[in-house]
């Protein structure tokens, strides 16, 4: 039974540019929570049915067009409501507004209003998982990252890469604020925290601060 309440985190790569989409859920229990459905994809239904998994939340990270475009499909098919930070809000009901070189690459916002917004310091508690979220802006203004504080295990959206970081030349992007959310929020925690990114593979604490340094000189 070594796999009990070890927490599991399934990664699927969808949609045109590759995004990252995150089914999680402890071992011997059914509650998943599926982050960034970045489109709508039989993938992340098999992963679920594979499971014996009930999706219990759908969260986006940030209201970017790939990170939401299965939103609704997903919502539809298991009835979970969907997360986003409350300063994003408005990019789910409007995608295209707000994204257009994305929209006009075919990945197509979902356009549905979220459920519930979330912001810096909630802790959303999903069946025997805890969901701290983190305040990370300056990618888009509501963007969070989602911090499982006892499995060491942080969901950074396009905040932070392995050996890289979030865009700020979008609506919305602030330079300054995503340095401060790198360097004073994500730096700070637990080295040892494993990171999963929006894109690209994941990669630790250790290794971004050993990557970018430790201290804040932007
Ligand atoms: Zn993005």
């Amino acid at each position: 039974m070594a796999d009990m309440d070890r927490l599991n985190v399934e990664r699927l790569v969808l949609g045109p540019i590759s995004t990252n989409c995150y089914v999680i859920w402890r071992g011997g229990h059914e509650d998943a929570v599926v982050i960034d459905p970045g489109a709508s994809s039989p993938r992340i239904g098999d992963v679920l049915d594979e499971n014996s998994l009930k999706c219990r939340a759908i969260i986006n990270t940030h209201g970017h067009p790939d990170h939401i475009g299965g939103n609704g499909a997903l919502r539809d098919a298991t009835g979970a409501p969907v997360y986003v930070g409350a300063l994003d809000a408005h990019m789910l009901a409007d995608p295209d507004d707000v994204f257009h070189v994305l929209a006009r690459s075919g990945a197509k916002g979902s356009r549905l209003d979220a459920d519930h917004t979330l912001e810096g310091g909630d802790v959303l508690k999903v069946g025997e998982m805890e969901f701290e979220v983190l305040a990370t802006p300056g990618h888009t203004p509501g963007g969070i990252s989602l911090l499982l504080a006892e499995d060491l295990t942080l969901f950074t959206g396009d905040t932070l890469f392995a050996c890289g970081v979030g865009r700020t030349d979008f609506a919305g992007g602030d330079e300054q604020a995503l340095w401060r959310s790198i360097f004073d929020v994500i730096f700070s925690l637990d080295e040892r925290i494993r990171i999963y990114p929006g894109h690209g593979p994941d990669t630790t604490v250790a290794a971004e601060t050993a990557w970018h340094g430790r201290l804040r000189f932007r």
